[in-house]
């Protein structure tokens, strides 16, 4: 089933899609190993959370600053799991910049699956206003750990590899080959030295789980669909001649654009015409999985500029820096289309903009993922979150939108179904103490044991 605007269909999965039965004994066995385990993860996620691992082509940073850090925390990883018999394998089109891909063959006969992370984070934010002064204290306090990157997302990662610990320490054997993908690069859609490279180096399975923070609206959601976005730059051209030309350019009797054109104001009409196109979409478009009003255009910069360093001319260019959020039910070069159209429509209204057109730039686009709700591998995590934190309430949706972009939506593109589900809130990644509930990395990691073991088969 794909959702769809006019079928309105209920956001539900269909219950009556059957994966493997895990069995209460397997189950039990797996918690059993969890919870014996789970000091020594958290030990790990404190590593991890210390080791700075900024991405490095983040705005404002240098580089040799931070190179490195990614690489160390796929290393952390590698032991951990080396461990427990998987073979660590790395991609890296970047030398310094290493994917780690952590491998356990299958017996045979089932099918595969990976665990996708990215080990990159933001720069910190307001550092010296941190718990301890430090970004990276990794503190535990009250059960939560503290630092850049607990939520967003070394605790996912770690989670899944906890999971897949207690799997091996369990003595069970999967039939389909699982794999851990901790990659770099996806704080700055870097996708090509991240996880897209690690897909096209070979690695990959038949369904994927990214382990980004899903706690909204309640713990560890199961969410199989994301929106798309562009960074949209609008240049707007005027003609900048001195400031006394102001009067002549706009009133009556004088000389109008032969005088001098203000492209802020102009600019301004192309940003009233997207905000009653933006209004006609918080009617028009619509997504089972999305609250009203989410699908926008958020003109986030405005710049005007006489091309000398002076105000007293009209300026000469000006460019509205836009982020324009599409539903998952909508392709991309349609949506590109009917902006453009509208921008052309609205230059036709104004004499300078009629022979200056306003010219776009699309200077990146996040794809959209969009999981079937009944797809076998959501299903199976919905009906795992239940088993380990109690089904939800009657009517309430069991499957929920994510409401940022992650590399889910890079997976999708080389058609694997993905969902996401992961520990930690999105409300405190990329800013002042970020925070992770320990108790949600066991969870998770519950959650995803079970999955595993049910997706893959047990030999
Ligand atoms: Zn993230």
């Amino acid at each position: 089933m794909k959702a769809s605007v006019e079928t309105n269909t209920p956001w539900e999965p269909n219950m009556d899609e059957t994966t493997l039965e895990l069995g209460t004994d397997r189950t039990s066995m797996l918690d059993t190993q969890i919870d014996a385990l789970a000091a020594n993860a958290v030990a790990l996620l404190q590593r991890l959370v210390k080791t700075n691992s900024v991405n490095p082509l983040f705005p404002g940073i240098r580089r040799n600053d931070v190179v490195g850090g990614e690489t160390a925390c796929g290393q952390l990883l590698s032991n951990y799991l080396g461990a427990f018999g998987f073979v660590s394998e790395t991609v890296a089109p970047d030398p310094q910049r290493a994917n780690t891909v952590l491998r356990k063959a299958g017996a045979g006969g089932g099918r595969s699956l990976f665990i996708n992370g990215h080990v990159d984070t933001v720069a910190p934010f307001r550092p010296s206003e941190w718990i301890e002064g430090n970004p990276w204290s990794g503190a535990i306090r009250d059960g939560n750990l503290y630092g850049l990157g607990a939520t967003d997302m070394k605790s996912g990662l770690v989670a899944a590899a906890l999971a897949a610990a207690a799997i091996e320490a369990a003595g069970l054997r999967l039939k389909g080959e699982l794999q851990i993908h901790a990659v770099v690069g996806e704080e700055t859609m870097s996708h090509e030295l991240g996880t897209t490279a690690v897909l096209e180096a070979g690695f990959g399975g038949d369904a994927a789980i990214v382990v980004e923070p899903t706690s909204q609206p309640r713990p560890l959601s199961v969410t199989s669909v994301s929106a798309g976005n562009f960074n949209l730059q609008i240049d707007v051209k005027g003609y900048g001649t001195h400031s006394g030309n102001r009067g002549p350019s706009i009133r009556a009797g004088g000389e109008g654009n032969a005088a001098g054109v203000n492209a802020v104001e102009k600019a301004i009409l192309v940003l009233q015409a997207l905000q009653l196109l933006e209004q006609e979409w918080g009617i028009n478009k619509s997504h089972p999985a999305f609250p009203a009003g989410i699908f926008s255009m958020a003109p986030g910069v405005f710049h005007g500029d006489a091309g000398v360093p002076s105000v007293g001319y009209l300026a000469e260019a000006a460019t509205i820096g836009y982020l324009v959020w599409y539903p998952p039910n909508e392709k991309p070069e349609d949506i590109q289309a009917e902006i453009e159209r509208h921008v052309h429509h609205a230059a036709q209204l104004d004499s300078w903009l009629r022979h200056n057109p306003p010219v776009l730039r699309w200077e990146s686009h996040w794809p959209v993922f969009d999981t079937p709700v009944d797809h076998p591998l959501v299903h199976s995590l919905v009906t795992d979150r239940a088993d380990v934190l109690g089904a939800l309430p009657e009517g309430v949706p069991q499957v929920h939108s994510f409401n940022a972009v992650c590399d889910a939506a890079f997976i999708a593109k080389k058609a694997i179904p993905v969902a996401t589900m992961g520990p930690g809130d999105l409300r405190h990644a990329h800013a002042v103490n970020e925070f992770v509930r320990l108790s949600e990395i066991r969870d998770c990691a519950r959650i995803l044991a079970r999955t595993m073991v049910r997706w893959c088969g047990v030999a």
